[in-house]
C-alpha cells in the first residue's frame, strides 16, 4: 500500500513524541546541506581524493604526508561549515526531551556546534591530534598552524584522533553507542548509506529490541527495504524541520 508522505511524517512524529525516548544515528548526508560532501554519490573533494586511497590507516602509515594533503583540505572545509536546520532540529529535539542522544559517524563537529549535548562521535573528530609513536596528544589548531603535515615533538607526523578505514572504533565508544541503541524506542537514521561496519549494526541492534526505525534519506539504502519502518524520502533539513513541526503539535507546550 502506498503511503502518503504526510502520513509518514505524522506517524514518525508520533513515534518520537509519544515515547520521548529516541536516538539519532547520523552520517555524512546530514552535513551535505552544510556544504560538506558525502562519500557516496561522490562530489567535491572526494573526486580528487578517493577515500579508499586516502582515508585508510594503511595509507596513513605508508605516506602520512600524502594523506595530510586530503586531511588539511577536509579540516578547511569543516572550518567554513555551519550547522544546518537538521543539526539544529536535533538539538531542539534533545531540549524538548524527545531525543536522548546523537550517535554520529561524522567527524565535522557540527552536532556540537548546533547545541546537541549528548553526542557520541563514533568515528572520533579532528579536534585533537595524536602521535602513533609516543601517544602524545595535541589540540589540532595549534599544531596545524605550525605547518602541514603537523608533527609531534618526537618528530613523527601526527594523526587526527579519528577512525580511519581499517582502524577499530574504540571499545568504550562502541559500548556507549550500543547501550543507546538498545534502550531507545525509536531510532532516527539520517543521511547514512549504512555500509560502514560496525556503525551499520546500530539500526539492527535497535530493531532487535523493538524500536521503530525511521529513516531520513532522499535515496533508498540497504536499510530501506529490510528494517526501516518509516522512510521520509527528503533531504535532512526538510525532513527534520517537518518532523519538528509535527512533534510540537503533539507535545503539550512546556
Ligand atoms: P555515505 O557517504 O556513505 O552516504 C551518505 C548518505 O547520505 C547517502 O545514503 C545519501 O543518499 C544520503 N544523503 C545525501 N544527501 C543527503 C541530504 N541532503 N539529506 C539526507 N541524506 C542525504 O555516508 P556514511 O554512511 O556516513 O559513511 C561515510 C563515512 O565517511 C562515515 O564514517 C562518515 O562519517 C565519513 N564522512 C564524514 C563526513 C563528515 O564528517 N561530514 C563527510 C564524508 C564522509
Ligand atoms: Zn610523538
Amino acid at each position: 500500500m502506498a503511503h502518503h508522505p504526510d502520513r509518514i511524517v505524522r506517524e514518525a512524529a508520533e513515534a518520537l513524541g509519544a515515547r520521548r525516548n529516541a536516538v539519532a544515528l547520523t552520517g555524512a548526508g546530514i552535513s551535505v546541506e552544510s556544504g560538506i560532501p558525502a562519500f557516496r554519490g561522490a562530489q567535491g573533494m572526494w573526486e580528487k581524493y578517493d577515500p579508499m586511497e586516502y582515508a585508510t590507516i594503511g595509507a596513513f602509515l605508508k605516506d602520512p604526508a600524502r594523506v595530510w594533503t586530503m586531511l588539511s583540505e577536509m579540516v578547511d572545509v569543516f572550518s567554513r561549515a555551519a550547522p544546518n536546520p537538521a543539526h539544529l532540529g536535533l538539538a531542539d529535539m534533545e531540549k524538548m526531551g524527545v531525543l536522548r542522544s546523537v550517535i554520529t559517524q561524522n567527524v565535522d563537529g557540527l552536532h556540537q556546534a548546533a547545541g546537541s549535548r549528548k553526542v557520541i562521535e563514533f568515528h572520533g573528530n579532528t579536534e585533537e591530534l595524536v602521535c602513533l609513536a609516543c601517544f602524545r596528544r595535541y589540540p589540532s589548531r595549534e599544531r596545524i598552524r605550525e605547518g602541514i603535515p603537523p608533527k609531534c615533538e618526537c618528530g613523527k607526523i601526527l594523526k587526527p584522533n579519528l577512525v580511519l578505514f581499517g582502524e577499530k572504533v574504540p571499545w568504550v565508544t562502541q559500548e556507549e553507542a550500543e547501550a543507546e541503541a538498545e534502550n531507545c524506542a525509536a531510532l532516527l537514521v539520517i543521511g547514512t548509506s549504512a555500509q560502514v561496519t560496525p556503525a551499520c549494526d546500530i539500526p539492527l541492534i535497535s530493531r532487535r529490541k523493538g524500536a521503530v526505525i525511521i529513516e531520513i534519506n532522499p535515496e533508498e539504502t540497504f536499510l530501506t527495504r529490510t528494517i526501516t519502518d518509516l522512510h521520509i524520502r527528503e533531504s535532512a533539513s526538510v525532513a527534520v524541520s517537518r518532523l519538528l513541526e509535527e512533534i510540537r503539535e503533539i507535545l503539550p507546550p512546556s
